[in-house]
C-alpha cells in the first residue's frame, strides 16, 4: 500500500484539504494505494507553479527541449520493469502486454518526438518581393486529461509534444490508474526538470478535471476519454476559446472480405477484438464478414478465442487479465444480457453467472472473452461502445452493404479491412468514415501519422506534426524585401 501525492512546483504534496481516494487492483480487489482527492484549490496551486515556470521553459530552444525528451526517455527506459509491473497492478492487464506496449511506448513517445523535432524543416513561403517565416511559440499552460486503459502510454503521448513545444503542464490521470503518472513525476524530479514545468494533480474527473477545464489561465486542453465526458469538456472549454483536442470513444468494424487470407484475418480479428480485454479505443468490437466465408471464419475465430488464456495478470503466460473494475465488469455483463434479450446467441464466453467463472483469483474483475452472433448490426450491442472483451459477428452480402454497415455508427475512430487484393483494400478503406483504417493489420502504428477520429470519436488529430501544431501557436512573419523596390 503506497500513499501518493500531487506533484506541484517541484514538490510532492497532499491535497489542500488532505482528502484522499483509494486505488484498487482490479485483479485482486485489494486497495493498493491512496491518492489525493484534489479540487479547485490544488489546481490553482498547480497553475501558479506552471505560470512561474513558463517564461524560462518557453525560452529554451526546441533543440534544448528535445535533449530533455531524450534524457526523460533514457530515465524511463531504466524503469521499464517497474512501469510494466505497476501498470499491471493498477489495470489488471497481463504483464507481457504491459512490457510490450505500455512501458515500451512510454519511452518511445519521448524518443520519437525528440527525433522528429530535429528533422522539422523551417516553415517559410517565398514571394517575389517578400519572405514569410512561420514562427512557433508555446500555447502556455496546457491541461492534459487521460483515461485508464493505457495510462502512461497516453499521458506521455501528450506530455512529450507539450514539453517539446515549450508549454508547461497541469496533468490529471484517471483516478483508477494514477500510479505510473506518479512514476513519471518522480522521474522528472530525479532529473531536476525545472519546478513547475510539469504538475500532476490527482482526483476525480468532475472535481479536479473540471477545475482544470474551467481555469482561465489554461489555454489548451488535450483530452482522451469517453465521448460523454468529451461533450462536457467541449461545453466547458470551447466558449473560453481554449485550444481543444478530443480523442474519444469508438465502435470499430473489422471487415473480412471474401478473398481474405483467413488464417491472417482470424489472428488479426482476435487481436483487434480482445487486446487489453477489449479496452482499447481502437478495438474491433464488431466483425463484418462476407456471408460466403462466414461459417468457416466464425469457427476458426471461436477456436482462436478459446485459446486466450485468461489468468493472473502477473503470470507471464496470461494473454488476458481482468477488466478495470467490478463496476465496469457489471456494465460489460449487462450488454451480454442485453444481447440475449435482443435475440443474440453466445458462441463462446458469457457472463460470470452463465459461465460459472470467477477468474483465477476468485474475486477479481475477470470475464471470459465473449463472441456473440445473430444480432442485427443496428442493435444496441453492435452500436454502443462496450469497451470490454465482447465482440459481435455480422454477415454482409456484398461490399456495398459492408460499407453501409461499417458506417452505421455514431463513432468514427478506426477500422480494419482484410483482403488479399491490396488495391481493393485501399479503395474499400477510403470509403470507411473513420480517422484510421488498417488493411491486413491492426494497431500498426507509425507515430508520424495523424491519429484521431471523426463523428463522435473526436475532434482534431494527434501524432507527428499534428501534435506539434496542437501544442503551439503559429505567427506568420512576412518580411518585405525593400531593396527589391529600389
Ligand atoms: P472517462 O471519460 O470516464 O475519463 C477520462 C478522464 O476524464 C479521466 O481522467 C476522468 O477522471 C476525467 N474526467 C471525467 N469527468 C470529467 C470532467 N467533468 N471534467 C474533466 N475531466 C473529467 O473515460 P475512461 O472511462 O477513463 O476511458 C475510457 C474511454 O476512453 C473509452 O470511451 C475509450 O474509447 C476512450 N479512449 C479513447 C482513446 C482515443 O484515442 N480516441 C484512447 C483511449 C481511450
Amino acid at each position: 500500500m503506497i500513499h501518493i501525492q500531487n506533484y506541484i512546483g517541484g514538490h510532492f504534496v497532499s491535497a489542500v484539504d488532505e482528502q484522499t481516494l483509494e486505488d484498487y487492483n482490479p485483479a485482486t480487489g485489494l486497495c493498493i494505494a491512496t491518492i489525493p482527492r484534489s479540487k479547485k484549490g490544488d489546481v490553482e496551486h498547480a497553475v501558479n507553479a506552471a505560470k512561474a515556470a513558463q517564461q524560462e521553459w518557453g525560452s529554451l530552444s526546441i533543440l534544448e527541449r528535445a535533449n530533455w525528451l531524450d534524457k526523460i526517455a533514457d530515465a524511463l527506459e531504466k524503469k521499464s520493469e517497474l512501469i510494466a509491473t505497476t501498470e499491471t497492478l493498477d489495470t489488471g492487464k497481463p504483464i507481457a502486454l504491459s512490457r510490450r506496449v505500455d512501458a515500451a511506448r512510454s519511452v518511445s513517445n519521448f524518443r520519437f518526438f525528440a527525433d522528429f523535432s530535429r528533422k522539422q524543416p523551417e516553415l517559410k513561403f517565398e514571394m517575389e518581393d517578400a519572405m514569410n517565416y512561420v514562427h512557433r511559440s508555446p500555447i502556455g499552460t496546457v491541461g492534459l486529461i487521460t483515461p485508464w486503459n493505457l495510462p502512461l502510454y497516453l499521458l506521455t503521448w501528450k506530455v512529450a509534444p507539450a514539453l517539446l513545444m515549450g508549454n508547461t503542464i497541469v496533468a490529471k490521470p484517471s483516478e483508477f490508474t494514477p500510479l505510473t503518472a506518479n512514476i513519471l513525476a518522480e522521474t522528472f524530479d530525479e532529473l531536476s526538470l525545472p519546478p513547475g514545468v510539469f504538475n500532476l494533480v490527482h482526483g476525480l474527473g468532475h472535481e479536479v478535471g473540471q477545475s482544470i477545464l474551467e481555469h482561465e489561465f489554461i489555454k489548451g486542453i488535450s483530452f482522451t476519454g469517453g465521448t460523454a465526458t468529451g461533450r462536457i469538456v467541449a461545453k466547458t472549454a470551447a466558449p473560453m476559446f481554449k485550444k481543444l483536442s478530443l480523442e474519444l470513444g469508438g465502435k470499430n468494424a473489422t471487415i473480412i472480405l471474401k478473398d481474405a487470407d483467413l488464417e491472417i484475418a482470424v489472428d488479426g480479428a482476435v487481436r483487434a477484438a480482445f487486446t487489453n480485454s477489449g479496452q482499447v479505443c481502437l478495438c474491433g468490437s464488431r466483425i463484418l464478414i462476407d456471408e460466403s466465408i462466414a461459417e468457416k471464419f466464425s469457427k476458426l475465430f471461436v477456436d482462436k478465442v478459446n485459446q486466450i488464456r485468461v489468468g493472473d495478470p502477473l503470470d507471464e503466460h496470461s494473454t488476458m487479465g481482468s477488466v478495470i473494475s467490478v463496476e465496469h465488469l457489471e456494465k460489460v455483463e449487462s450488454y451480454i444480457d442485453l444481447a440475449l434479450q435482443e435475440g443474440g446467441e453466445i458462441l463462446t464466453g458469457g457472463t460470470r453467472k452463465s459461465t460459472n467463472f470467477s477468474g483465477p483469483n476468485g474475486v477479481g474483475a475477470f470475464i471470459r472473452p465473449t463472441v456473440i452472433t445473430g444480432l442485427p448490426h443496428t442493435s444496441r450491442c453492435a452500436t454502443e461502445e462496450i469497451f470490454g472483451p465482447v465482440v459481435t459477428l455480422h454477415t454482409f452480402e456484398n461490399e456495398l452493404q459492408a460499407i453501409e454497415m461499417a458506417n452505421h455508427s455514431e463513432y468514427g475512430l478506426a477500422g480494419s479491412v482484410w483482403t488479399q487484393d491490396i488495391e481493393r483494400g485501399r479503395i474499400f478503406a477510403s470509403q470507411i468514415e473513420t480517422g484510421i483504417v488498417w488493411v491486413n493489420t491492426w494497431l500498426h502504428r507509425d507515430l508520424r501519422t495523424p491519429f484521431g477520429g471523426v463523428k463522435n470519436s473526436g475532434v482534431g488529430r494527434e501524432g507527428g506534426r499534428w501534435s506539434l501544431e496542437f501544442f503551439s501557436e503559429m505567427t506568420n512573419v512576412c518580411v518585405k524585401d525593400t531593396l527589391a523596390e529600389q
